[in-house]
């Protein structure tokens, strides 16, 4: 774009959301170049909207330019979904209030650039929770949450953001505002675009506001352990005993060797180096008795009861930190998100562990036992082409190891740029071929500009 016209562009942009809110300056934007696991492209301009009718106008301005738009929260996203070159970025986090608290219809509406632990912490003022929590819960946004179509630690037991979200406003891509959906327990007026909007990645549109179900804060006593085992065939065990014995747990989580070395190295603790630890919780009393036997007929190397909350605390902290303590032993990270049948992590964990071996490279590993959620973490060197490139051999091989084993390429952190190759593969090979063919024309329905985050997703696969 010439450089009067983008100079034209900003002033209006400022004269929209005053100058306090128009970043144009490198060192500013800086702060919007890359996403977590370090995905790159720089925006034209940031600016952080304070209501739905500076979006419209935002979006107006795009129409008029043709410039490309970005939502943005947090960044904390995983797979460059949250950058991109030459956009208007459109920061949400000023967004941020909590609307309403409806404690007899158990929703609450709320603006997108909230984050999900401030959220809760509001709620709790009301004796309510929302449940959905991404380790990234201390940053995430809820629009970002909803537009990942987010899981996290909890959702063995409550499901994901797709679970939650009953009602949304979006500001589309023609500028115009709608309402998705109603704050209701029930609803079944027409197609259900409110979960299309769920994990769809700022392509489709705005996210301005949201109505999600709460719960009351969980009365039921539950008790947190830390089992060790020297092998991924004894967690696959595990996985499959408790869901036979009908346990539900209302946390199930996995880290191998490689995640608590750097954990104990970055939180300076002591967990024990096991080559498979689980994280479980279950109702206190019976369950916890099923569970010790269960992990001790799989062979468990050493069963932890968290002795009190603070205890159970401290577990679940040194989780939610685990892909951070892995991201600081290298200066590269492709990190992976693929679902397996539940019944068969146990198989998939241990081939983790012979693709790291075959290619000499390190994939340290965690994940969400009780979904099939595997988060291997390739490392290797920025610098070194052939470090990237074999990274890239065994991205490869894991994406069509779990496509090859019925599961999916992504169950949370979604597609951005890093999957677009493997959404399709997925799709072709799980009879998707014209499932793939309805959402590129679902995207030209809501876009035909082809404004809103461009060049990624489902358009690109
Ligand atoms: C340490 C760490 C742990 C993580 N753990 C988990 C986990 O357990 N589970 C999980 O699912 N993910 C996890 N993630 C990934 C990430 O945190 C989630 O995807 C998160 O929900 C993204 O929220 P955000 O506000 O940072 O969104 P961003 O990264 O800013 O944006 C993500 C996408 O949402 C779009 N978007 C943002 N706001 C809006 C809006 N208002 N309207 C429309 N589109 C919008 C963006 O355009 C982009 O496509 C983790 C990341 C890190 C760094």
């Amino acid at each position: 774009m010439q450089k009067r016209v983008e100079e034209q562009l900003f002033q209006r942009l400022v004269e929209i959301s005053g100058k306090e809110n128009v970043i144009t300056s490198a060192s500013g934007i800086e702060d919007y170049t890359r996403d977590m696991a370090d995905y790159e492209a720089t925006p034209a301009v940031v600016v952080r909207p304070r209501s739905e009718q500076e979006v419209v106008e935002i979006i107006g301005l795009a129409i008029e330019s043709g410039m490309p738009v970005l939502p943005r929260g947090a960044g904390s996203s995983l797979t460059g979904a949250a950058v991109l070159k030459g956009a208007i970025m459109l920061d949400m986090r000023g967004m941020s209030r909590v609307v309403k608290v409806d404690t007899v219809n158990w929703y609450v509406q709320v603006q997108p650039g909230i984050s999900l632990e401030d959220l809760n912490r509001e709620l709790k003022a009301s004796g309510f929770f929302f449940p959905p929590d991404p380790a990234s819960s201390y940053i995430c946004t809820v629009g970002g949450a909803i537009a990942e179509g987010s899981g996290g630690l909890r959702c063995v037991r409550y499901g994901t953001m797709k679970d939650w979200v009953v009602a949304l406003r979006v500001v589309l891509p023609n500028g115009k505002v709608t309402r998705l959906g109603e704050p209701l327990a029930k609803n079944r007026a027409g197609y259900d675009l409110v979960h299309l909007m769920v994990g769809s990645e700022g392509t489709l549109g705005v996210i301005t506001e949201a109505w999600l179900k709460i719960v009351p804060l969980q009365s039921v006593r539950t008790r947190r352990f830390l089992v060790t085992f020297n092998d991924w065939e004894s967690t696959g065990e595990v996985i499959r005993r408790l869901r036979s014995s009908k346990i539900l747990p209302y946390l199930f989580e996995f880290l191998d060797r490689d995640n608590i070395q750097a954990l104990n190295e970055k939180l300076e603790a002591s967990f024990e180096e096991a080559e498979a630890t689980l994280m479980v919780d279950v109702e206190e009393g019976e369950e916890v008795q099923l569970a010790t036997e269960i992990f001790r007929d799989c062979g468990a190397r050493r069963i932890i009861l968290a002795k009190d909350e603070e205890e159970a605390e401290t577990f679940y902290q040194a989780r939610s930190m685990a892909y951070l303590a892995v991201k600081s032993l290298a200066s590269g990270v492709q990190v992976e998100d693929v679902v397996l049948p539940i019944d068969r992590l146990g198989e998939f964990l241990k081939f983790v562990k012979e693709v790291a071996s075959k290619y000499g490279i390190k994939i340290p590993v965690n994940g969400h036992a009780g979904d099939g959620n595997v988060h291997p973490t390739i490392l290797y060197d920025k610098s070194d082409e052939k470090s990237r490139a074999t990274a890239n051999l065994a991205y490869e091989e894991l994406c069509r190891k779990a496509i090859a084993m019925g599961g999916s390429v992504t169950g949370e952190h979604g597609v951005g740029v890093q999957k677009t190759r493997f959404l399709r593969e997925q799709l072709y090979s799980h009879e998707g071929e014209e499932a793939l063919r309805l959402m590129k024309e679902i995207k030209k329905i809501f876009d035909p500009d082809g404004l809103m985050n461009p060049g990624k997703y489902v358009e690109a696969a």
